[in-house]
């Protein structure tokens, strides 16, 4: 056989085959619960006016396109770096975090992936169970053996912290662990603040090196909650590693727009660490591309645009937590016997509904109503158009 006659076909990925599903689906009331995207209240993908604002302004000096430095855009990598650690951060003004501009969220993760398996080859990963399917995969595919730590309890339907903090306690030094900063995908349960404070103390007396994604920063209570974290973890002194994405904060997910941050322990480091990350950068894509990074950057440093932004992103926020509850309180009169609230707890685009995977593939095949097998549903893509028939279908599939 050839080599290429002797290759199995792949799986599907999960999540886009309940969008080819759905899309061949020709019930008129059909409903994409499934995907991972922010909808507006008329179910259409949103263009912000801040970005569409930001694209008039550059189109007005369109320059020839140069390429851009190995880390990206600097006027990006410097408000990003603001915008995750806080500008008057002692992290930012010591010099001590790198920033550089990825390809989205997804690039962030592999970069820092690549640049662990280089500096730290025999650590372990740990995600959390469950995660975005995408860490294991990425992690796997840098070398790494990846590992869960118990996370979400279905049970309580919140965190099973005990077992959380048991497994952080008991990990070797010097592994790797992914968090999610804020707004978790998939379940929507985040850690309170005084479970952080725990998590921050066992990370930095066990020598464990944090990894925070960060791909819904301003979707859970806004933009400086969200982001809390991540300065608390850059000020506990260790090594940090951050991901960021601005698919779903700027609605930019096809511009692939994101960045790295690494936080040292001096600007010395700092600087070493940079000058390796580029490498791994250089031999991955060489240099990322221009019109996403000026958009976000142009927003962030104008100050208009920057308040219109922020107000935007409430926007959608405050939309998603309607939905939230708005979900809650028709199922209570439709199913008074059963409890949703802790719907309304979780924070961020997602909701481990609770529903089985029996409920789900009902839910499809009597209602067109698609959602993700474990019970992930998008509340983003609820609206007012479809909230009642979502609602009714669910009362009669549980
Ligand atoms: N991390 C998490 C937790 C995500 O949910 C996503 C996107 N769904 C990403 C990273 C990747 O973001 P991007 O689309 O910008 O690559």
């Amino acid at each position: 056989a050839s080599l290429l006659n002797a290759i199995e076909m792949a799986p599907r990925d999960p999540i886009l085959g309940i969008t080819e599903a759905y899309n061949a689906d020709k019930n008129p009331k059909k409903s994409n619960l499934g995907v991972g995207v922010y909808y507006d209240d008329n179910g259409k993908l949103p263009l912000l006016e801040c970005v569409r604002k930001a694209e008039a302004q550059l189109m007005e000096k369109t320059a020839p396109r140069g390429y851009l430095p190995i880390d990206g855009l600097a006027a990006y990598d410097k408000a990003v770096q603001d915008l995750v650690f806080g500008a008057d951060s002692a992290v930012v003004k010591e010099k001590r975090a790198i920033t550089a501009q990825a390809i989205g969220g997804t690039g962030a993760l592999k970069l820092g992936a690549d640049f662990l398996k280089r500096f730290a080859p025999d650590a372990q990963v740990w995600i959390s169970d469950p995660s975005w399917e995408n860490h294991r995969a990425l992690f796997e595919s840098a070398g790494f053996v990846v590992n869960n730590y118990p996370y979400y309890d279905a049970t309580t339907k919140g965190v099973n912290f005990a077992g959380m903090l048991d497994t952080l306690k008991n990990m070797p030094a010097g592994s790797i662990v992914l968090l999610h900063a804020c707004c978790h995908n998939p379940t929507g349960a985040d850690l309170t603040d005084a479970q952080w404070t725990q998590v921050i103390e066992v990370v930095t007396s066990r020598g464990l090196i944090p990894f925070l994604d960060m791909a819904y920063q301003g979707f859970g209570d806004g933009i400086e909650s969200d982001g809390k974290v991540v300065g608390l973890f850059a000020n506990a002194g260790g090594p940090v590693f951050v991901s960021n994405s601005f698919s779903k904060s700027f609605s930019l997910y096809g511009e692939r727009v994101g960045a790295l941050s690494i936080v040292a322990t001096s600007a010395e480091e700092a600087a070493r660490v940079l000058s390796q990350l580029k490498r791994v950068i250089r031999t991955n894509y060489s240099n990322p591309p221009i019109h996403g990074g000026q958009v976000v950057a142009t927003v962030l440093a104008t100050p208009e645009l920057r308040a219109l932004w922020e107000e935007e992103l409430a926007g959608m926020r405050v939309r998603i937590r309607e939905m939230r509850q708005a979900f809650v309180e028709k199922l209570k009169a439709k199913a008074p016997n059963h409890h949703f609230d802790f719907v309304i707890t979780q924070r961020g685009m997602f909701s481990y509904s609770g529903l089985t995977k029996e409920q789900v593939t009902r839910l499809r095949e009597e209602y067109s109503i698609y959602a993700v097998d474990t019970g992930r549903i998008c509340v983003a893509a609820l609206n007012s158009g479809n909230i009642d028939y979502v609602v009714d279908a669910v009362a009669q599939v549980l």
